[in-house]
C-alpha cells in the first residue's frame, strides 16, 4: 500500500514518517505565529481582568493562583507532614509499640521507649523523630498504628531545608501540630527545620544515633 503522507511530504526519518509542510519546515514561519497567538492570548485576558477589576464580575481572565498567599484546596485524602496525635493533658497518645516504626519501609522513624508515669498506659516514647529527608509518604505508619496517634492531616507540604540533618522532625516538633482545615489549608505555622534556628543544637547527632538497635532503646523485650 502506497503511503498516503508521500505525496505532500519528505519525511525527516524514513522510519517515522513526518506530517510537516514546507512553511511548518521553515520554522521561523511557526516562530512567528506562535508569538502571534501568545500575545492574542495575553491582551485578551489583560482586557478581561480589567474588566473583572472595574467591577464586571461576569469577566473572567485565565485563572492563576498566587501562591503561597493562595492556595488550591487540597483533597482530605492527601498526605502531608505527620504530626503526633495528643492526649487530653498534652502527653503523646503514642504508647511506643514500634509498630510504625517496623513496617516503615523508609526506615526512617526512630523511637525510644520509656516508662509512662502512668500505670495504665505501659510506654511512651522519650524519643520519637522522623527522617524526612527518606520518608516516601506511603502512610503504612498511620494505618499500622493501633492507638490512632500518628497522622498526615497537617496540610503541611513546605518542609525543605539547607541540609539533610534539618529534616528530622522531632516529637515535640511533631505533637506541636495540629490538623488542617476542612479546604486542606495547614493551621498550625509550616515548621522551620531546626538547621535554620538561631542558636538550635544541629541535629547530626539525632542522624549517628538512628543506627542505635531497637533492643537497647525499649522497644524489644530484654533477654
Ligand atoms: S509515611 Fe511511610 S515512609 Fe513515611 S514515615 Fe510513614 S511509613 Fe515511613
Ligand atoms: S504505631 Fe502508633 S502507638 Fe505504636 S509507636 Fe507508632 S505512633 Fe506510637
Amino acid at each position: 500500500m502506497a503511503n498516503r503522507y508521500a505525496e505532500s511530504n519528505v519525511p525527516m526519518d524514513r522510519r517515522h514518517p513526518s506530517r510537516m509542510t514546507v512553511r511548518q519546515r521553515f520554522y521561523l514561519v511557526e516562530v512567528l505565529a506562535g508569538l502571534r497567538l501568545t500575545g492574542v492570548r495575553f491582551f485578551a485576558n489583560m482586557w478581561r481582568h480589567t474588566l473583572h477589576a472595574v467591577g464586571i464580575k461576569a469577566a473572567r481572565g485565565a485563572v492563576t493562583i498566587q501562591y503561597p498567599e493562595e492556595r488550591r484546596p487540597y483533597s482530605p485524602r492527601l498526605r502531608s507532614l505527620h504530626r503526633l496525635v495528643r492526649r487530653e493533658d498534652g502527653s503523646p497518645r503514642c504508647v511506643a509499640c514500634m509498630m510504625c516504626e517496623t513496617v516503615c519501609p523508609a526506615h526512617c522513624i526512630y523511637i525510644v521507649a520509656t516508662e509512662h508515669p502512668n500505670p495504665d498506659i505501659e510506654k511512651v516514647p522519650a524519643r520519637f523523630d522522623i527522617d524526612l529527608g527518606k520518608c516516601v509518604f506511603c502512610g503504612y505508619c498511620v494505618e499500622a498504628c493501633p492507638e490512632d496517634a500518628i497522622r498526615m492531616d497537617t496540610g503541611i507540604l513546605e518542609f525543605a531545608s539547607y541540609s539533610r540533618a534539618g529534616m528530622i522532625y522531632t516529637k515535640e516538633m511533631l505533637l506541636a501540630l495540629e490538623p488542617a482545615q476542612a479546604d486542606g489549608a495547614p493551621t498550625s505555622p509550616v515548621p522551620i527545620p531546626a538547621d535554620r534556628k538561631v542558636g538550635e543544637p544541629q541535629p547530626e547527632a539525632r542522624r549517628a544515633d538512628m543506627g542505635i538497635p531497637r533492643a537497647e532503646r525499649g522497644g524489644e523485650p530484654q533477654p
